[in-house]
Protein backbone atom coordinates (compact mmCIF):
# COMPACT_ATOMS: atom_id res chain seq x y z
CA UNK A 1 0.00 0.00 0.00
CA UNK A 2 1.48 3.93 -0.93
CA UNK A 3 2.35 6.07 1.81
CA UNK A 4 -0.44 8.56 2.61
CA UNK A 5 -0.08 12.68 2.26
CA UNK A 6 -0.87 14.56 5.52
CA UNK A 7 -0.20 17.77 6.24
CA UNK A 8 1.41 18.81 9.46
CA UNK A 9 -1.68 19.70 10.65
CA UNK A 10 -3.31 16.48 9.74
CA UNK A 11 -0.92 14.43 11.84
CA UNK A 12 -1.53 16.82 14.52
CA UNK A 13 -4.85 16.84 14.91
CA UNK A 14 -4.60 12.91 14.48
CA UNK A 15 -2.08 12.45 17.39
CA UNK A 16 -4.26 14.75 19.46
CA UNK A 17 -7.76 13.25 18.61
CA UNK A 18 -6.10 9.50 19.29
CA UNK A 19 -5.37 10.30 22.62
CA UNK A 20 -7.90 12.35 23.83
CA UNK A 21 -9.92 9.45 22.63
CA UNK A 22 -8.78 7.31 25.41
CA UNK A 23 -8.89 9.94 27.68
CA UNK A 24 -6.32 12.38 27.69
CA UNK A 25 -7.36 15.96 28.81
CA UNK A 26 -6.64 19.00 26.56
CA UNK A 27 -3.78 19.65 27.76
CA UNK A 28 -1.74 16.11 27.91
CA UNK A 29 -2.94 15.26 24.60
CA UNK A 30 -2.15 18.13 22.92
CA UNK A 31 1.83 18.46 24.58
CA UNK A 32 2.29 14.69 23.28
CA UNK A 33 0.59 15.62 20.04
CA UNK A 34 2.95 18.60 19.59
CA UNK A 35 6.34 16.13 20.54
CA UNK A 36 4.75 13.94 18.01
CA UNK A 37 4.40 15.87 15.00
CA UNK A 38 7.31 18.02 15.52
CA UNK A 39 9.00 14.59 15.01
CA UNK A 40 7.21 12.99 12.01
CA UNK A 41 7.54 16.70 10.09
CA UNK A 42 11.53 16.38 11.02
CA UNK A 43 11.52 13.22 8.89
CA UNK A 44 12.31 10.99 13.14
CA UNK A 45 10.08 8.47 12.14
CA UNK A 46 10.89 6.37 15.17
CA UNK A 47 9.55 9.26 17.16
CA UNK A 48 6.39 10.28 15.21
CA UNK A 49 3.01 8.51 14.50
CA UNK A 50 5.28 5.22 14.75
CA UNK A 51 4.92 5.52 18.98
CA UNK A 52 1.29 6.58 19.20
CA UNK A 53 0.24 3.06 20.20
CA UNK A 54 2.33 2.65 22.86
CA UNK A 55 1.34 6.41 23.96
CA UNK A 56 -2.15 4.78 24.09
CA UNK A 57 -1.55 2.05 25.97
CA UNK A 58 -0.24 3.80 28.83
CA UNK A 59 -3.66 5.59 28.84
CA UNK A 60 -5.62 2.14 28.53
CA UNK A 61 -3.54 0.35 31.14
CA UNK A 62 -4.10 3.88 33.78
CA UNK A 63 -0.10 3.63 34.24
CA UNK A 64 0.04 7.19 32.77
CA UNK A 65 -2.75 10.08 34.24
CA UNK A 66 -3.68 11.46 31.06
CA UNK A 67 -5.24 14.44 33.12
CA UNK A 68 -2.64 14.96 35.40
CA UNK A 69 -1.53 18.41 36.46
CA UNK A 70 2.30 19.02 36.66
CA UNK A 71 3.67 21.21 39.74
CA UNK A 72 6.73 23.65 39.67
CA UNK A 73 8.62 23.97 42.72
CA UNK A 74 11.66 26.45 42.67
CA UNK A 75 14.07 24.47 44.59
CA UNK A 76 16.80 27.04 44.72
CA UNK A 77 17.03 30.16 42.69
CA UNK A 78 18.69 27.76 40.15
CA UNK A 79 16.97 24.59 40.33
CA UNK A 80 12.95 24.47 39.12
CA UNK A 81 11.84 21.22 39.65
CA UNK A 82 8.81 19.90 37.85
CA UNK A 83 6.30 16.76 39.36
CA UNK A 84 4.36 15.51 36.55
CA UNK A 85 2.37 13.57 38.55
CA UNK A 86 2.24 10.61 35.94
CA UNK A 87 2.11 12.44 33.22
CA UNK A 88 3.64 12.37 29.87
CA UNK A 89 6.90 14.56 30.11
CA UNK A 90 6.30 16.62 27.04
CA UNK A 91 3.42 17.93 29.22
CA UNK A 92 5.86 18.59 31.78
CA UNK A 93 8.39 19.98 30.38
CA UNK A 94 5.78 22.68 28.61
CA UNK A 95 4.95 23.34 32.37
CA UNK A 96 8.38 24.11 33.53
CA UNK A 97 10.30 25.39 30.57
CA UNK A 98 9.14 28.84 31.40
CA UNK A 99 10.63 29.02 34.62
CA UNK A 100 13.62 27.41 33.39
CA UNK A 101 14.74 29.44 30.86
CA UNK A 102 13.69 32.68 33.59
CA UNK A 103 16.14 31.05 35.82
CA UNK A 104 19.34 30.27 33.67
CA UNK A 105 18.31 34.05 32.03
CA UNK A 106 19.39 35.21 35.71
CA UNK A 107 21.50 33.12 37.06
CA UNK A 108 23.19 31.96 33.80
CA UNK A 109 23.40 28.52 34.52
CA UNK A 110 19.49 26.73 35.96
CA UNK A 111 18.69 23.15 36.24
CA UNK A 112 15.59 21.17 35.71
CA UNK A 113 14.86 17.82 37.64
CA UNK A 114 11.96 16.12 36.09
CA UNK A 115 10.19 13.46 37.81
CA UNK A 116 7.15 10.95 37.77
CA UNK A 117 7.35 11.51 34.40
CA UNK A 118 7.03 9.02 31.13
CA UNK A 119 9.64 9.48 28.40
CA UNK A 120 9.24 7.95 24.91
CA UNK A 121 10.22 10.86 22.79
CA UNK A 122 13.11 12.33 20.70
CA UNK A 123 14.94 14.60 23.29
CA UNK A 124 15.80 17.78 20.66
CA UNK A 125 11.92 18.95 20.73
CA UNK A 126 12.83 19.91 24.55
CA UNK A 127 15.26 21.96 23.95
CA UNK A 128 14.57 24.22 20.71
CA UNK A 129 12.18 26.50 22.33
CA UNK A 130 15.41 26.98 25.22
CA UNK A 131 17.72 27.57 22.49
CA UNK A 132 15.25 29.59 20.81
CA UNK A 133 15.68 32.20 24.26
CA UNK A 134 19.32 32.30 23.49
CA UNK A 135 20.85 29.36 25.96
CA UNK A 136 22.63 26.68 25.61
CA UNK A 137 20.50 23.36 26.68
CA UNK A 138 21.24 19.75 27.52
CA UNK A 139 19.13 17.02 28.45
CA UNK A 140 19.12 13.17 29.12
CA UNK A 141 16.78 10.57 30.30
CA UNK A 142 17.04 6.81 30.77
CA UNK A 143 14.38 4.53 30.32
CA UNK A 144 14.05 0.64 31.09
CA UNK A 145 17.60 -2.18 30.75
CA UNK A 146 18.01 -2.90 27.34
CA UNK A 147 22.02 -2.25 27.11
CA UNK A 148 24.97 -4.00 28.63
CA UNK A 149 27.63 -2.12 30.55
CA UNK A 150 30.93 -2.64 28.63
CA UNK A 151 32.38 -6.05 29.72
CA UNK A 152 28.72 -7.43 31.13
CA UNK A 153 26.49 -9.76 30.18
CA UNK A 154 22.99 -8.48 31.09
CA UNK A 155 20.66 -5.65 29.82
CA UNK A 156 21.55 -2.70 32.88
CA UNK A 157 21.42 1.06 30.99
CA UNK A 158 18.91 2.13 29.28
CA UNK A 159 19.32 3.29 25.16
CA UNK A 160 19.92 6.76 27.61
CA UNK A 161 19.76 9.88 24.79
CA UNK A 162 21.75 12.57 25.15
CA UNK A 163 21.09 15.80 23.48
CA UNK A 164 23.20 19.25 23.49
CA UNK A 165 21.56 22.73 21.68
CA UNK A 166 23.46 25.57 21.11
CA UNK A 167 21.74 28.86 19.67
CA UNK A 168 22.46 30.13 17.12
CA UNK A 169 20.50 34.20 16.49
CA UNK A 170 18.32 34.55 13.75
CA UNK A 171 18.83 30.91 12.91
CA UNK A 172 17.50 27.39 14.20
CA UNK A 173 20.08 25.98 16.92
CA UNK A 174 22.36 23.19 15.98
CA UNK A 175 20.84 20.41 18.33
CA UNK A 176 22.79 16.97 18.37
CA UNK A 177 20.06 14.11 19.93
CA UNK A 178 21.59 10.77 20.21
CA UNK A 179 20.91 7.32 21.80
CA UNK A 180 24.12 6.18 23.98
CA UNK A 181 23.28 3.02 22.65
CA UNK A 182 24.92 1.98 18.68
CA UNK A 183 21.07 1.80 17.73
CA UNK A 184 18.31 3.46 19.03
CA UNK A 185 15.94 1.19 20.23
CA UNK A 186 13.03 2.38 18.33
CA UNK A 187 15.06 1.70 14.71
CA UNK A 188 16.14 -1.82 15.95
CA UNK A 189 11.85 -2.16 15.95
CA UNK A 190 11.26 -0.37 12.83
CA UNK A 191 14.14 -2.78 10.99
CA UNK A 192 11.96 -5.64 12.76
CA UNK A 193 8.75 -4.05 11.40
CA UNK A 194 10.63 -3.49 7.93
CA UNK A 195 12.35 -7.19 8.27
CA UNK A 196 16.04 -5.83 7.50
CA UNK A 197 18.81 -7.15 9.31
CA UNK A 198 21.30 -5.02 11.21
CA UNK A 199 24.64 -4.80 10.86
CA UNK A 200 26.84 -6.90 13.25
CA UNK A 201 28.17 -4.35 16.78
CA UNK A 202 24.70 -3.32 17.55
CA UNK A 203 23.59 -6.04 19.77
CA UNK A 204 23.49 -9.35 21.22
CA UNK A 205 20.37 -12.39 21.53
CA UNK A 206 18.86 -13.14 24.42
CA UNK A 207 21.78 -15.40 25.47
CA UNK A 208 24.48 -12.48 25.46
CA UNK A 209 25.61 -13.82 21.34
CA UNK A 210 26.16 -11.26 18.97
CA UNK A 211 23.35 -11.11 16.50
CA UNK A 212 22.19 -9.25 13.68
CA UNK A 213 18.85 -9.91 13.71
CA UNK A 214 16.38 -7.28 14.98
CA UNK A 215 14.00 -9.57 16.47
CA UNK A 216 17.05 -11.60 18.80
CA UNK A 217 18.39 -8.13 19.36
CA UNK A 218 14.43 -6.71 20.89
CA UNK A 219 14.80 -10.29 22.75
CA UNK A 220 18.42 -9.81 23.77
CA UNK A 221 20.03 -5.99 24.76
CA UNK A 222 21.51 -3.58 22.73
CA UNK A 223 25.70 -2.28 22.77
CA UNK A 224 26.71 1.14 23.94
CA UNK A 225 28.39 2.97 20.87
CA UNK A 226 31.92 3.43 20.85
CA UNK A 227 32.51 0.08 23.77
CA UNK A 228 33.60 1.70 27.40
CA UNK A 229 33.36 5.05 26.53
CA UNK A 230 29.89 5.03 25.33
CA UNK A 231 29.19 2.59 28.32
CA UNK A 232 30.35 5.53 30.48
CA UNK A 233 28.29 8.08 28.99
CA UNK A 234 25.55 5.98 29.51
CA UNK A 235 26.29 5.18 33.21
CA UNK A 236 26.35 9.22 33.86
CA UNK A 237 22.97 9.08 32.06
CA UNK A 238 21.43 7.02 34.68
CA UNK A 239 23.07 9.06 37.39
CA UNK A 240 21.73 12.48 36.18
CA UNK A 241 18.14 11.02 35.75
CA UNK A 242 17.63 9.14 38.61
CA UNK A 243 20.41 9.76 41.44
CA UNK A 244 20.79 13.40 40.85
CA UNK A 245 16.62 14.12 41.04
CA UNK A 246 15.31 11.44 42.83
CA UNK A 247 14.03 9.13 40.63
CA UNK A 248 14.70 5.75 39.38
CA UNK A 249 17.70 3.77 37.71
CA UNK A 250 16.30 2.08 34.63
CA UNK A 251 16.69 -1.44 36.52
CA UNK A 252 14.47 0.57 39.14
CA UNK A 253 11.55 1.76 36.68
CA UNK A 254 11.58 -1.33 34.97
CA UNK A 255 10.77 -3.34 38.63
CA UNK A 256 7.93 -1.33 38.98
CA UNK A 257 6.85 -0.81 35.49
CA UNK A 258 3.72 -3.03 34.11
CA UNK A 259 5.19 -3.64 30.29
CA UNK A 260 2.24 -2.34 28.37
CA UNK A 261 4.01 -1.30 25.33
CA UNK A 262 4.74 2.84 26.85
CA UNK A 263 7.09 4.31 28.36
CA UNK A 264 8.10 3.36 32.54
CA UNK A 265 7.51 6.19 35.12
CA UNK A 266 11.29 7.90 35.82
CA UNK A 267 12.85 10.96 35.42
CA UNK A 268 14.35 13.43 33.22
CA UNK A 269 17.61 15.87 33.99
CA UNK A 270 17.55 19.19 31.73
CA UNK A 271 19.98 22.40 32.02
CA UNK A 272 20.01 25.42 30.40
CA UNK A 273 23.22 27.88 30.23
CA UNK A 274 23.21 31.23 29.34
CA UNK A 275 25.73 32.62 27.06
CA UNK A 276 25.66 35.79 27.81
CA UNK A 277 26.71 36.00 31.58
CA UNK A 278 28.74 33.14 31.50
CA UNK A 279 31.18 34.79 28.44
CA UNK A 280 30.32 38.08 29.84
CA UNK A 281 29.47 39.58 26.45
CA UNK A 282 27.38 38.66 23.78
CA UNK A 283 30.43 37.68 21.22
CA UNK A 284 29.61 34.19 21.73
CA UNK A 285 27.33 34.40 19.03
CA UNK A 286 29.48 35.19 16.49
CA UNK A 287 32.58 33.18 17.60
CA UNK A 288 30.37 30.24 17.40
CA UNK A 289 29.08 31.26 13.87
CA UNK A 290 32.69 31.41 12.75
CA UNK A 291 33.64 27.83 13.94
CA UNK A 292 30.47 26.53 12.23
CA UNK A 293 31.78 27.92 9.21
CA UNK A 294 35.34 26.05 9.69
CA UNK A 295 33.21 22.92 9.81
CA UNK A 296 30.97 23.53 7.13
CA UNK A 297 34.28 24.60 4.95
CA UNK A 298 35.05 21.15 4.82
CA UNK A 299 33.61 18.86 1.63
CA UNK A 300 30.89 16.03 3.50
CA UNK A 301 29.97 17.76 6.77
CA UNK A 302 26.83 19.49 7.84
CA UNK A 303 25.93 20.23 11.06
CA UNK A 304 23.56 18.08 13.64
CA UNK A 305 20.13 19.08 13.09
CA UNK A 306 20.74 20.69 9.58
CA UNK A 307 19.04 16.84 8.21
CA UNK A 308 15.29 17.50 9.98
CA UNK A 309 15.64 21.20 9.23
CA UNK A 310 15.74 20.19 5.56
CA UNK A 311 12.86 18.03 6.15
CA UNK A 312 10.63 20.48 8.33
CA UNK A 313 10.96 22.91 5.09
CA UNK A 314 9.91 20.64 2.53
CA UNK A 315 6.89 18.76 4.79
CA UNK A 316 5.82 22.42 5.97
CA UNK A 317 5.56 22.93 2.09
CA UNK A 318 4.45 19.74 0.95
CA UNK A 319 2.92 17.90 3.30
CA UNK A 320 4.41 14.23 5.18
CA UNK A 321 4.55 10.81 3.61
CA UNK A 322 3.24 8.71 6.18
CA UNK A 323 3.65 4.85 6.53
CA UNK A 324 0.39 3.17 5.87
CA UNK A 325 1.33 0.33 8.18
CA UNK A 326 1.31 3.19 10.93
CA UNK A 327 -1.73 4.64 10.19
CA UNK A 328 -3.54 0.88 10.04
CA UNK A 329 -2.11 0.69 13.67
CA UNK A 330 -3.80 3.55 14.70
CA UNK A 331 -6.88 2.95 12.98
CA UNK A 332 -6.75 -0.49 14.88
CA UNK A 333 -6.89 0.91 17.99
P1 LIG B 1 21.01 9.26 14.99
O1 LIG B 1 22.18 8.36 15.11
O2 LIG B 1 20.15 9.12 13.82
O3 LIG B 1 21.50 10.78 15.02
C1 LIG B 1 22.19 11.26 16.12
C2 LIG B 1 22.56 12.71 15.91
O4 LIG B 1 23.62 12.79 14.97
C3 LIG B 1 21.43 13.57 15.38
O5 LIG B 1 21.44 14.81 16.01
C4 LIG B 1 21.77 13.71 13.89
O6 LIG B 1 21.28 14.90 13.30
C5 LIG B 1 23.28 13.72 13.94
N1 LIG B 1 23.90 13.27 12.72
C6 LIG B 1 23.62 12.16 12.01
N2 LIG B 1 24.42 12.09 10.93
C7 LIG B 1 25.24 13.18 10.97
C8 LIG B 1 26.28 13.67 10.14
N3 LIG B 1 26.65 13.01 9.04
N4 LIG B 1 26.87 14.82 10.47
C9 LIG B 1 26.51 15.50 11.59
N5 LIG B 1 25.53 15.08 12.41
C10 LIG B 1 24.91 13.93 12.10
O7 LIG B 1 20.12 9.19 16.34
P2 LIG B 1 19.84 7.94 17.28
O8 LIG B 1 19.39 6.81 16.42
O9 LIG B 1 20.97 7.73 18.20
O10 LIG B 1 18.61 8.47 18.15
C11 LIG B 1 17.37 8.74 17.51
C12 LIG B 1 16.41 9.36 18.46
O11 LIG B 1 15.96 8.44 19.41
C13 LIG B 1 16.94 10.56 19.26
O12 LIG B 1 16.08 11.64 18.99
C14 LIG B 1 16.83 10.12 20.71
O13 LIG B 1 16.46 11.17 21.61
C15 LIG B 1 15.71 9.12 20.63
N6 LIG B 1 15.75 8.17 21.76
C16 LIG B 1 14.84 8.32 22.77
C17 LIG B 1 14.86 7.44 23.85
C18 LIG B 1 13.92 7.60 24.99
O14 LIG B 1 13.95 6.79 25.91
N7 LIG B 1 13.09 8.61 25.05
C19 LIG B 1 15.80 6.33 23.91
C20 LIG B 1 16.75 6.33 22.81
C21 LIG B 1 16.71 7.20 21.78
P3 LIG B 1 20.00 14.85 12.27
O15 LIG B 1 18.82 14.61 13.13
O16 LIG B 1 20.03 16.17 11.59
O17 LIG B 1 20.26 13.71 11.32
Amino acid sequence: MANQLMSVAEIHDLAKSTLSKFGADDANAGAVADTITMAERDGCLSHGLFRLPGYVATLKSGKVDGNAKPTVKSLAPAVVQVDGHNCFAPHALQAGRVALIEAAKTCGIAVMPMIRVHHFAALWPDLEEICDNGLAAFSCVNYKPSVIPAGGKKALYGTNPIAFGWPRPGKSPMIFDMATSVMARGEVGIAAREGHTLKEGVGVDADGNPTTDPNEILKGALLAFGGYKGSSISMMVELLSAAMIGESFSFEAAERDIADGGPPQGGQFVFAINPSLVRGNEDWADHAEGFFDKIYEQDGTRLPGDRRYENRAKHDQQGVEVSPIVLEKIAAL
